[in-house]
C-alpha cells in the first residue's frame, strides 16, 4: 500500500531489526563472517554500511521518492559527494543567490579538479538557457534560495534540459521532503543539510543525496561515500531517524506559525521588506504555489534602516535566538551580512528568521516588543 508523507515518517521502514519498535544503536564498526566466508548479515564494516545508516537512507529515499540514498556527516559533505561526480572538462551552473558555503566550495575545488562554474540568476529561465555549453553537467539549484528565498522553477529548468545529457541536483534542505520532492519535478538529486529539518532539534549535523536512479552518477556518490569515508555515525543516524518520525508535524506547525508572522511583519512600520513566498506580493508566490505542498518556515525580513537597527532588533528579541542555523523546533534569529562575510551581497538590514514550533501568538508578541 502507499502511504501518505506522515505515515511514511513513522513506518518501519528501514528498521530490519525485528521486534524493536526504536531501532537499537549499533556501535560495532565490523561484523563477523561465517567459516564460510560469507555474512550472515548485510553489513561488513561501518564505513561502508551499517544498520542505522541503512535505515536512514532507506526512509529518504522513500520519502523523496528516489531509489537510492547515501547519509553523510553534514550537508557539505553531501553536497561534495554530488560534485565529486563529475570529471574534469565538465560545466556547472549553481545560483548567485544560495547557501555561502556552496558557492565557496564550487570556488575552492572545482576549478582545481579542472570544471567551470557559471554563476547565474536561477530563477530567469533565459539566464538558465544562455548559461549551457555544450561541456555544462550539472544544474545545482536552491528554492527557496538561502537567504532571500529566491524561488526558481524546478519543472521549467528540467524541462529547458531535456534530453541534453544534463543532471539537476536541488538542495531541498528548506522545504524538506514534507513540502518539495524534487524527484517528481525533474530532478536527478536531491541534497539536504539534515542538520536542519531532518534532524528537527539542532542536536545532530548530518547529510543526505538521494538521486532518482540507481546508475553510473550514483555510484560515483556511493563511491565518495564510502571511499572519501565522510559518513555520519550510528547515533547520528538514530537522531536522524528519530528526528524523521516527527517531520511532518514539525514542519506543519512551523509554516502556521512562520505564515501568520510573515502575515504580521508584512505590515509593521519598521519592516522595509518580508521576503516570504508565501505572500501573495512575493515573486515566486505562484511558482511556489505550484511546487511546494505549503511555503515553508524560513522567511527574512528587511528592517528599515541599516545592519545597526537591524541587529538592534536581534537584541531585543527573547523567543527568537541569535544564531546560526535552521529548522529545529526553536525559533533562531540571524543578521547574515555578518556571517557571510564583507563581499556577501546580502543587505545589510536582513535578519534571516527560522520559525520554531513555539505559539504564534508568542512569536509575534515578541517581534512586537523588539521592534518596538
Ligand atoms: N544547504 C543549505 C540551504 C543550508 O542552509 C546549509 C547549512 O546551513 C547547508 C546546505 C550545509 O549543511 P551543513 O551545515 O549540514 O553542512
Amino acid at each position: 500500500m502507499k502511504y501518505q508523507m506522515e505515515t511514511q515518517c513513522v513506518s518501519d521502514a528501514g528498521n530490519h531489526s525485528n521486534s524493536a519498535i526504536a531501532q537499537p544503536i549499533t556501535l560495532s564498526t565490523n561484523f563477523e563472517r561465517l567459516p564460510d566466508g560469507t555474512y550472515p548479515s548485510e553489513f561488513v564494516y561501518s564505513r561502508l554500511d551499517n544498520p542505522n545508516r541503512n535505515q536512514l537512507e532507506e526512509k529518504m529515499a522513500i520519502l523523496e521518492k528516489g531509489q537510492v540514498a547515501f547519509a553523510f556527516s553534514s550537508g557539505m559533505a553531501a553536497t561534495n559527494a554530488i560534485f565529486q561526480g563529475l570529471q574534469a572538462g565538465n560545466h556547472i551552473i549553481i545560483p548567485s543567490d544560495g547557501f555561502y558555503s556552496t558557492t565557496d566550495l564550487a570556488n575552492e575545488f572545482l576549478y582545481k579538479w579542472g570544471i567551470e562554474v557559471s554563476r547565474i540568476e536561477m530563477t530567469d529561465l533565459n539566464s538558465v538557457k544562455k548559461a549551457i555549453r555544450p561541456n555544462t553537467a550539472l544544474i545545482w539549484i536552491e528554492t527557496p534560495s538561502n537567504p532571500t528565498l529566491k524561488i526558481t522553477d524546478i519543472a521549467a529548468i528540467a524541462d529547458l534540459v531535456r534530453g541534453k545529457g544534463i543532471k539537476i541536483a536541488v538542495d531541498n534542505t528548506w522545504p524538506s521532503p514534507i513540502l518539495c520532492n524534487p524527484l517528481e519535478l525533474g530532478a536527478d538529486f536531491v541534497m539536504h543539510s539534515a542538520t536542519k529539518y531532518i534532524g528537527g532539534h539542532g542536536d545532530v549535523t548530518g547529510g543526505i543525496v538521494v538521486c532518482k536512479a540507481a546508475d553510473d552518477f550514483s555510484e560515483k556518490i556511493f563511491k565518495a561515500q564510502t571511499l572519501a569515508g565522510a559518513v555520519p555515525s550510528p547515533f547520528d543516524c538514530w537522531l536522524m531517524n528519530r528526528g524523521i518520525k516527527t517531520l511532518a508535524l514539525r514542519v506543519k506547525q512551523q509554516t502556521e506559525n512562520a505564515v501568520k508572522l510573515a502575515d504580521y511583519l508584512a505590515s509593521h512600520s519598521k519592516v522595509e521588506l518580508v521576503l516570504y513566498p508565501g505572500l501573495v506580493s512575493h515573486r515566486g508566490h505562484e511558482i511556489a504555489k505550484r511546487q511546494m505542498a505549503d511555503y515553508g518556515a524560513m522567511l527574512s525580513v528587511q528592517i528599515d534602516g541599516n545592519a545597526k537597527n537591524a541587529l538592534a532588533v536581534t537584541g531585543k528579541l527573547k523567543l527568537f535566538t541569535a544564531a546560526t542555523s535552521l529548522g529545529g523546533v526553536e525559533s533562531l534569529v540571524e543578521h547574515r551580512k555578518s556571517i557571510e562575510g564583507e563581499n556577501s551581497p546580502t543587505p545589510g538590514n536582513l535578519l534571516r528568521v527560522s520559525v520554531g514550533i513555539e505559539s504564534a501568538d508568542d512569536l509575534i508578541r515578541d517581534w512586537e516588543q523588539a521592534l518596538g
